[in-house]
Parts: structure tokens; C-alpha cells; sequence
């Protein structure tokens, strides 16, 4: 491995790259930097890519990612987990707060992101509690996670719906204070009890406790209307109905500062994959009807569903390999991501390349209030890129997870796209296919943040 590959003063052309918008350009890395995009020469010093036939796309951000640490590091840690990020073709992901402790004062969010940047892979900005211990009771440190080093802007139960509403009128009046967001897990608990999958026909034929559609609705239906009483913004996590999709376009209609997201899983796969009683399809919330995943196909297109987030969850084998009621709910998710959307929404016609650039890094980054991250490859935008190959069609295979949990369900499943490189803060996280290792992204992720004091 030549100095150069690993310095962050490195220099790299991606020759040949297909931009979002479909022009053509050679893009010219420098100390960390897009120092050009058009058609440039390289001196002997620059490390050139072979980029034709690749979609350059701006770093891919997760704004819901389950990193596990602190405290479940038997399912994945901040290390693996960006591990898997950096080869999903992410260079930013948000940590939900349900980790143990849970991350709802300063210390365990600055623990979190230091945790981040030690491992170099991705950059990582914890998400806060809402409520202590995310028990619903009280309000967690939201000013003083807001003001940590950490600087917290996104706030969250999730798992757990702040179901209390005087609890959730007080975090967006909180959050207000300082462009903060809460991100809502919405889920009504008393409708939802043991419920085990969508409630419908086909639950009464498996008989497994069904999850009723109006109790995510009646939740996103309170909170858009507490958003707009306070003048805050709120974030709805992985909606899952059509009758959510609606009721946010209502919302966005009548000018509410709401956002809203949804996971590739629900994208793709129906409940009927639950006729095989295979946990690796139970999740929450619970896979939908065809009719559902249409409607929230339209919504991502027409842009009432603003992000793709994955909903990372890993999971030990034991808590998948039980009992369909026995099992945990939840998935991994980001070394599908890319190919998942590509294969529900890009070969289906309903987003181009700049809407997957818009729905899987700008957006996020935006609602995040996520800084140097997100770009439109102007020149001096920090390097973080997503270089794609949209031809590729393979079957996904467990050995090729980087994360420290393999509960996907998509073993076996063939899927578009595949992420050749990353660039993380100008460094290749993942070189055509194959990841960096670890002492090369911590010192690189630490060259660089040296580089931006000096700079500042
Ligand atoms: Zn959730």
C-alpha cells in the first residue's frame, strides 16, 4: 500500500464518474476536498480510479442506525457497525439512543461520537433520548446533549413512542430552542400489545397477534398537529401504511414542518413472507400489504416520504433462530440499502440517480443539521462518495456482511447495484469492494480533523 493511499493529503481522481444528474466528470480529491469536477489530467502523484460506468454519488447519511454500543456489543459495536456502514456506501449515520445506558445525558452522546471517530468509518452523531431511560416519563438532558460536544440536534424514543402527549408538546417546544428535530417512533403501545405482525386477514389465518395500521397512524395524526400547535419540527420514523403516507401529505399540504421517512424492508417485502414463520422477517414496525409498500413507493417518488433510512438493527443469532413470538423485531440494513433501492425504486422507474442522492444523503444530512457532509460535487465540499455500479446484479450472501450480525432477509435474494468505493472525509473507506482497515480510517479520520482546525 503506497503512502499516498493512506494520507489524506492524497490525491485521487475518479475518472470517468457519472454525476446524479448524469453528466459525466472526472472528480479531483485533495486533502480531503473535491478540488475539481470536469475533465482534468493527473500528475504522478494522484491515485487514479476507473470510474466509467459508476454513479458518483454524494456519501450516503443513515439517519437511523442501531450501533449497539454502549452496552449490546454481542449484536454490533460503534467499530463493526460503521465497518458495515463504510461498505454500504455510507459516510454518516445517526446513533438511536437505545443502547445501555441509554445515551440521554452528555456524557454516554460524547462517549458515542468519540467511539466514531476512533474507528474512523463513517462519521457518527448520536441521536438523544427524549425521555430518561426512555421510560415516558420525564424529559431527558436535551439542552446539555444539545450543548455537548456532541451537539445533538435529533431527538428520540425510538423502539418506544413518546406516547405521553404533554411529554412529546414539551420536546418539540424544547428542540425549537435550537433547530432541533424529534424523530417519533409512532406507535400507539396500548394498540399494539404482543402484537406480533400487520393486523389483517392474514394474521387470524397464521394467528399471530395483529398490529393495526391506525395505531401508527393516530400517533403521526396527534403529533403533525402538536407540530403545528408548537411551530417545531418533527421527524416520523419508517412509516409503514398507506394511510401514514396520507396523512403526512396532509400535513405537508397544510405547510407543518414535518419529515418523514421510510426503510428500504418496507420498500420491498410484504407480510406474506410471514407465512414461513422466519423471524428474519419480523421487524418493527411489522411488514405491510403489496398495497402499502405501493403506496409508499409513490410517496418516496412524489416526495412526501423526504429519506430512506435503514433501521439498522442488529440482532445475535440466538434472538432471531427461536420462536416466531420469542424472536427480536429488527433487521440489518445497511449493506443492502443501496441495492434494495436501486432494485425497488431506480429499476422500477419511480427515482433517478439524483433522486436516490436526494433521499439517501442530501435530505438526511439536512434534516440532521448534519454539516459538511451532504454536496452537489461543488468544488471545495468535503470528499464524501459514494461510487455505485448500477449494472451489477448478484445474489446477497451473508459472508459478504461487515457488521457483527447477519439477521438480513435478503440471504439469497438477488438484488441491483453494488457499492464499489467510498470516500470518507477524502480517504477510501471501501476500494472496489473491499474494505480499509482499521489503523489506516483512525489515523485518516484523525489527519483530517486536524486539518480542519487549521483551516478553521
Ligand atoms: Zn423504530
Amino acid at each position: 500500500m503506497t503512502r499516498e493511499s493512506t494520507a489524506p493529503n492524497g490525491r485521487y481522481l475518479l475518472k470517468g464518474a457519472t454525476l446524479p444528474n448524469g453528466d459525466g466528470a472526472d472528480i479531483l480529491i485533495e486533502g480531503g476536498r473535491i478540488v475539481s469536477t470536469g475533465t482534468g489530467a493527473a500528475d504522478a502523484a494522484t491515485t487514479v480510479i476507473d470510474a466509467a460506468g459508476l454513479v458518483a454519488l454524494p456519501g450516503l447519511v443513515d439517519l437511523h442506525t442501531h450501533l449497539r454500543e454502549p452496552g449490546f456489543e454481542q449484536s454490533e459495536t460503534v467499530l463493526t457497525g460503521t465497518r458495515a456502514a463504510a461498505a454500504g456506501g455510507f459516510t454518516a449515520v445517526f446513533a438511536m439512543a437505545n443502547t445501555l445506558p441509554v445515551s440521554d445525558t452528555a456524557g454516554v452522546v460524547e462517549q458515542v461520537q468519540a467511539l466514531g471517530q476512533a474507528a474512523g468509518y463513517a462519521t457518527v452523531r448520536p441521536i438523544g433520548a427524549v425521555t430518561v431511560g426512555l421510560a415516558g416519563e420525564l424529559l431527558s438532558e436535551i439542552g446539555a446533549m444539545a450543548q455537548s460536544r456532541a451537539a445533538v440536534r435529533v431527538f428520540s424514543d425510538d423502539g418506544k413512542c413518546v406516547h405521553d402527549s404533554l411529554l412529546m408538546r414539551r420536546a418539540l417546544e424544547y428542540v425549537k430552542t435550537f433547530d432541533g428535530v424529534v424523530a417519533q417512533h409512532s406507535q400507539d403501545p396500548r394498540l399494539t400489545e404482543n402484537a406480533q405482525m400487520n393486523e389483517g386477514a392474514l394474521s387470524s389465518e397464521l394467528g399471530l397477534k395483529g398490529w393495526p395500521a391506525v395505531a401508527e397512524e393516530s400517533i403521526i395524526a396527534r403529533d403533525v398537529l402538536l407540530a403545528e400547535h408548537v411551530g417545531a419540527r418533527l421527524h416520523i420514523c419508517h412509516l409503514s401504511t398507506a394511510g401514514s403516507v396520507d396523512v403526512v401529505r396532509w400535513a405537508k399540504a397544510r405547510g407543518i414542518q414535518v419529515t418523514a421517512e421510510a426503510t428500504p424492508h418496507h420498500l420491498l417485502l410484504t407480510e406474506e413472507l410471514i407465512r414461513s414463520y422466519d423471524a428474519r422477517y419480523k421487524v418493527n414496525p411489522p411488514l405491510r400489504r403489496d398495497e402499502d409498500v405501493q403506496a409508499l413507493r409513490a410517496g418516496v417518488a412524489d416526495g412526501t416520504i423526504d429519506i430512506i433510512a435503514t433501521d439498522h438493527a442488529p440482532h445475535p443469532r440466538e434472538s432471531k433462530e427461536c420462536e416466531w413470538d420469542a424472536a427480536a423485531f429488527g433487521m440489518v440494513g445497511l449493506e443492502s440499502a443501496l441495492p434494495v433501492v436501486q432494485t425497488a425504486l431506480v429499476d422500477t422507474g419511480l427515482l433517478d440517480w439524483a433522486d436516490v442522492a436526494r433521499v439517501l444523503s442530501n435530505q438526511p444530512a439536512r434534516i440532521g443539521r448534519l454539516t459538511g457532509h451532504s454536496h452537489s460535487f461543488e468544488n471545495g465540499a468535503a470528499a464524501n462518495i459514494t461510487l455505485v455500479d448500477p449494472a451489477a446484479r448478484s445474489v446477497f450472501e451473508l459472508d459478504r456482511l461487515h457488521g457483527k450480525s447477519t439477521n438480513t432477509p435478503y440471504e439469497g435474494v438477488t438484488l441491483s447495484g453494488s457499492v464499489r468505493w467510498t470516500f470518507h472525509q477524502g480517504f477510501p473507506t471501501l476500494r472496489d469492494g473491499v474494505l480499509a482497515d482499521t489503523a489506516e480510517t483512525a489515523t485518516a479520520a484523525r489527519e483530517f480533523a486536524r486539518s480542519q482546525e487549521v483551516n478553521a
